[in-house]
């Protein structure tokens, strides 16, 4: 085809949808595109560069080999539905049913996004805590809901001086808070673990959310898949837990970073039967349904003995000391994650000290994957207010040590 002129151009952009035309392609999965063509290390996107456990690999290519290659029933098979509410009411100690109250769906994200077309109308409000994951912007356009957004403060990052501090958290003004619920707001989407910032809720910043859902009549998203991957002793807490929250929670989950298989694909939603009936119909137009012999197999996993989790977490730990004594060598400053495989870091003084003062976080991360060999996610691809995130990229330390070690040799050179 050759390249049409300018008029022509902008006259086949006017032939797509406004709504299309208010977000960009995810800055993340671009950034991953680079690191394949600089032959960097990737530490942009999140997802591990190792296997599922053998028995998930194993459960899946018996079920190909055993016939589950048609459509599942639209919304899991029964298998997976069973596996999901017995870890969750394990877990929980609240009881899911699996006929009426899970969806399985092609991955969290499309979880989260028919969640939003099933509970939103036009000109209802959804609340969401910035920096955040950058699918939730989009979700909220594409289910055409006006997004209000509540600040996750930054705690004084750590650095080389203080590298042995325990670090701090990110907060919330429990008042900016309270001004974001009004007769509009139809939901609030949490996502704990928290992605980019590592943060994790604790019980009272959860009631207070609570509270105001309660007052509002909202109700909570909440974006759990980070819910084993947590560090220091801390406690993961399920907002449907939470007296009067389990008929207004729909909890998000997938296998993608629990059991290291983001590609396949698989994830799900849980909710009071009501809820769940929208949230099938969109789901089931949207794509019909996950993958059958991966939901087969995600069973298996669903079912290992908590010394899986144990190890999950020690690994991932071990992980982040490592990046974070990179990072803080190579000059980055650092938010010290609790949770979820994510460094948020500063790198003004990175940037000064190499000559690039003033370039912005897209400029200097580019820089970094051509001229050093490593991956980041610029940090404004987290803010509406692309300003917020200028001096900020975030790492992930979702791989082998191996990687990481490679990484901290290519990042070593920023230190001269
Ligand atoms: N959650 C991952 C991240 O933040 C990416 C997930 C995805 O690209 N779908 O990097």
């Amino acid at each position: 085809m050759s390249f049409p002129d300018v008029e022509s151009l902008l006259a086949m952009i006017s032939l797509t949808s406004k709504r299309s035309q208010q977000f960009t392609e995810s800055v993340i999965r671009e950034m991953t595109r680079l690191a394949i063509l600089h032959n960097a290390v990737n530490l942009s996107q999140g997802f591990p560069d190792y296997d599922p456990p053998e028995e998930m690999l194993e459960a899946a290519i018996r079920a190909i080999r055993e016939g589950y290659n048609q459509y599942a029933i639209t919304w899991g098979t029964k298998n997976l539905r069973q596996a999901i509410a017995k870890k969750t009411t394990e877990l929980q100690g609240i009881p899911v049913d699996p006929e009426t109250e899970i969806t399985v769906t092609c991955g969290s994200t499309e979880a989260m996004i028919a969640s939003l077309l099933g509970i939103i109308d036009p000109d209802e409000e959804v609340i969401i805590f910035e920096p955040f994951y950058e699918n939730y912007g989009p979700d909220t356009i594409l289910s055409n809901a006006t997004p209000r957004y509540v600040t996750l403060r930054s705690p004084v990052p750590v650095s080389t001086g203080n590298r042995k501090d325990k670090g701090q958290h990110w907060t919330f003004d429990p008042v900016e808070l309270e001004a974001a619920f009004n007769v509009k707001t139809k939901a609030i989407i949490l996502n704990t673990p928290n992605n980019p910032t590592g943060k994790v809720f604790t019980r009272e910043e959860l009631e207070s959310i609570a509270k105001f859902c309660q007052k509002w009549d909202v109700l909570a998203v909440t974006d759990e898949i980070y819910e084993h991957i947590l560090y220091d002793g801390l406690e993961h807490v399920r907002m449907a837990t939470l007296p009067g929250m389990q008929e207004r929670t729909i909890t998000i989950n997938a296998i993608s970073k629990t059991y290291s298989a983001t590609g396949w694909r698989v994830g799900w939603a849980i909710a009071p039967a009501p809820i769940t009936a929208s949230i099938r119909k969109v789901h089931d137009f949207l794509t019909v349904g996950a993958p059958h012999p991966l939901q087969e197999a995600a069973a298996v996993a669903l079912r290992l003995p908590s010394t899986y989790y144990d190890k999950l977490a020690t690994d991932y730990g071990n992980r982040r000391e490592f990046l974070l004594n990179t990072l803080l060598d190579a000059g980055f400053k650092c938010w010290k994650p609790f949770g979820a495989y994510y460094i948020m870091t500063d790198f003004s003084e990175v940037a000064e000290k190499q000559g690039l003062k003033g370039k912005t976080d897209a400029q200097f991360a580019e820089w970094l994957v051509r001229e050093i060999g490593v991956a980041a996610v610029p940090g404004s691809s987290f803010y509406r207010e692309a300003s917020l995130g200028r001096s900020q990229v975030r790492f992930s330390f979702g791989r082998k040590m191996e990687t990481l070690k490679e990484a901290e040799k290519r990042l070593s050179r920023l230190k001269r």
